[in-house]
């Protein structure tokens, strides 16, 4: 009922009234909740009805015990509830996207900031070296591909000011393995309210094939996808859009690329006999997803004429450590240099960054976290979840690498501080119980370039995750997190 009655006081109130009906709308289903925590029998009933209709709506995940086996489903972790959100921080996220879309895009294309920005980490990290190691063979190889597509998701938090006003904060940015398609869009069937999107390969093959393929019907999208596969049906929603536009999906592992995967002369990528038009990374982004083979396998799709879905500069342009050095003053400056505009929109998003360089400011950082860790996040360079250190474990961490360049593979970051809301989290295997609540906003955002002319760049939609506020941060695939709707206010 709510969005309906949200929707008609919006509408036929003035201006004035709006601001106490939201809050009369907050405060009903504050209503509804506790009335629900002191009747376990109705919350029950509400509780199936609602895991019912998440697996009717496809809203389902494989198991943790059987993550290869189609027999056992279970529903994808889920609130009960919308989790209201202000409605001018929810536009501002969705109208700084993109422009967050082209600062990567830019970023991705400049070998000199990456370089400067990523200078010490890649001195303390393996991975990023790696990564940037290709970066730099395909920049000096010279790009084969011109046509670049970006599928990002930037996430924020709302952190809670001193007069108790929130402001967005924005945690990072993902470039690679961005997950959260295809079942979450069945929260709002359950929380009613729906978005998605899947042009972004269909224009870029299609380009591809104006550019490079005559044989249309041959050049397949290659879903690269890890061992451990959980999150299929996400994937299996996007090809079903993709089969329904006739455009071939092949599903193949870094290993299936290195035994059977080749360039011809002209560095078209075939894989199983197939051409490639369109290389989708679901994997990638952690060193346990490669061995040699795999890093071989990863150079050659970078060195190939398919498109990536992200490349390799695209990728290295959502490192947290680009994150921090973009906080600095005139950098942003320098990838919009006539916009100060957009400029402020997007800085307006950050949390305080700080640089753990060795020198000066550096060691500046390292007193600033051990004075008061719990005031901060100490994050490595790595993507997936559960890599940041919290807390006391600062101390220890810092205390071990402070005197080493083995700091700079971490920045620190302000931790933000969002006001908790009640809600239940429906999670197999965990007791059903009532929560104080933290929600991370997820904003999606495809852009689509072919050499100097952007295509397409928009912003496609939203994910709400919410977790405990006594937990630090959680994954959706390990059920700690469940997805969530917005209920604007
Ligand atoms: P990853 O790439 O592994 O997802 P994130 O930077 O998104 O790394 O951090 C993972 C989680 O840690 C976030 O989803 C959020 O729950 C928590 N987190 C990260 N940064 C902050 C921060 N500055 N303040 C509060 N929580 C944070
Ligand atoms: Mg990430
Ligand atoms: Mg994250």
């Amino acid at each position: 009922l709510f969005p309906l009655i949200h929707y008609t006081f919006v509408n036929l109130f003035p201006e004035r009234l709006k601001f106490l009906l939201h809050r009369s709308i907050a405060m009903a289903t504050e209503a509804i909740l506790q009335r629900l925590i002191t009747n376990p029998e109705r919350l029950k009933d509400l509780v199936d009805k609602a895991k019912d209709v998440a697996l009717q709506s496809g809203m389902v995940i494989r198991t943790k015990e059987k993550p290869n086996s189609s027999e056992v489903v279970t529903y994808y972790p889920f609130s009960l509830f919308p989790t209201p959100v202000p409605k001018a921080a929810f536009l501002q996220a969705l109208a700084v996207q993109t422009h967050f879309n082209t600062l990567v895009d830019k970023i991705s294309q400049d070998p000199d900031f990456l370089e400067e920005a990523l200078a010490s980490t890649i001195q303390a990290d393996d991975f990023t070296a790696k990564l940037f190691d290709i970066y730099r063979h395909v920049q000096q190889e010279g790009r084969t591909q011109p046509i670049v597509v970006g599928l990002l998701r930037s996430d924020y938090m709302l952190d809670q000011g001193e007069c108790r006003t929130s402001s967005l904060k924005q945690i990072e940015i993902n470039t690679i393995s961005v997950a959260g398609f295809g079942v979450i869009d069945r929260v709002p069937e359950v929380h009613r309210y729906l978005r998605t999107c899947n042009s972004v390969f269909i224009i870029g093959l299609t380009l591809f094939n104006q550019g490079n393929c005559k044989s249309f019907c041959r050049a397949v999208i290659l879903f690269l996808f890890e061992d451990v596969q959980t999150s299929i049906i996400n994937h299996r929603c996007m090809e079903k859009e993709l089969c329904n536009r006739n455009i071939p999906v092949i599903r193949r592992k870094f290993e299936d690329v290195s035994r059977r995967g080749s360039l011809d002369d002209d560095k078209k990528l075939f894989v199983d006999g197939l051409e490639v038009a369109v290389v989708y990374y679901r994997t990638g982004y952690m060193p346990n997803h490669y061995t040699e083979q795999a890093w071989d396998a990863r150079l050659m799709m970078e060195r190939s004429l398919a498109v990536k879905l992200p490349d390799i500069g695209t990728q290295l342009a959502g490192t947290k450590k680009v994150q921090q050095v973009l906080s600095k003053p005139g950098v942003l400056e320098k990838f919009f240099p006539d916009q100060p505009r957009v400029v402020e929109r997007i800085r307006a998003t950050f949390a305080g960054l700080y640089t753990l360089d060795m020198g000066l400011e550096g060691d500046k950082t390292v007193e600033m976290a051990l004075a008061a860790p719990d005031q901060f996040v100490l994050k490595p360079q790595r993507e997936g979840g559960g890599n940041n250190i919290y807390g006391s474990d600062i101390c220890q961490v810092l205390q071990q690498v402070k005197e080493s360049t083995e700091r700079t593979a971490y920045i620190l970051m302000d931790k933000i501080q969002p006001t908790p809301v009640q809600n239940y989290m429906l999670r197999r295997d965990f007791p059903l119980q009532i929560s104080n609540c933290d929600s991370e906003l997820g904003v999606f955002g495809v852009y689509v370039r072919q050499g100097k002319d952007t295509v397409m760049n928009e912003c496609v939609g939203h994910l709400l995750r919410t977790k405990s506020s006594e937990v630090s941060e959680g994954g959706l695939t390990t059920g700690i997190c469940v997805v969530d709707s917005p209920l604007l206010l």
